[in-house]
């Protein structure tokens, strides 16, 4: 099975693709988690990204695009993912059909994540005293003042996406305001899986 997940910053796509990779045994492909992992190995990518990271915008399509690509080519997809934070943007949409379409393959759903805009600040200061409290590191990305700037990005360059999978039938949207265990049964309702 090949997902997309589409949701707010904050709106819990995370903790429910966590759910459903190892539920449904498949990959989980979070292109936020790859670009951190860039930045934590100082690679030519990861210095080119950190700022616009820290700033809370979103990385430029080429080279988002470009590290899906390649990590697509791994054998570890082959029973399926789900994209967590991945596509940000139509063009990036239209760029993973066109990839999914040269090897024959298609998207199964695009499971969007609803959530009140108002009561995301709270979720993500909630993550980061959560880090905090595990003793891990807090995303330098996880304060009011950077979450407003990927609130609006979110708004602008990716909610159109909702749109784009609803024309094309394969939008699933769940209410993400409940507790996780019933967003995970929802998603699992709307999936069939
Ligand atoms: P996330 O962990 O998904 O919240 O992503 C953290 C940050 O990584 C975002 O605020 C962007 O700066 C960057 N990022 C992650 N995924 C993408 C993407 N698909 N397109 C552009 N930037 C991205």
């Amino acid at each position: 099975m090949r997902l997309v997940l589409l949701g707010a910053p904050g709106s819990g796509k995370g903790t429910q693709a966590a759910q459903i990779v190892s539920r449904l045994n498949i990959a989980h492909l979070s292109t936020g988690e790859m670009l951190r992992a860039s930045v934590a190995s100082k690679s030519a990518v990861g210095c080119g990204v950190d700022a616009i990271m820290q700033r809370g915008e979103l990385v430029s399509d080429d080279i988002v695009v470009g590290i899906v690509a390649e990590r697509l080519q791994r054998d570890d997809i082959k029973a399926g993912y789900i994209l967590d934070g991945f596509p940000r943007t139509v063009a990036q949409a239209v760029a993973l059909d066109q990839a999914l379409a040269d090897r024959g393959e298609n998207l199964h759903a695009a499971v969007e994540l609803k959530v009140v805009a108002h009561d995301l600040v709270h979720r993500i200061m909630a993550r980061a005293a959560q880090a905090k409290a595990n003793g891990e590191n807090e995303r330098a990305d996880d304060n009011p003042e950077t979450f407003t700037l990927r609130l609006q990005a979110y708004e602008t360059q990716t909610a159109p996406l909702v749109d784009y999978y609803r024309s094309k039938n394969i939008l699933k949207s769940v209410d993400g305001m409940q507790p996780a265990g019933a967003v995970a049964a929802a998603i699992r309702d709307a999936i069939g899986a």
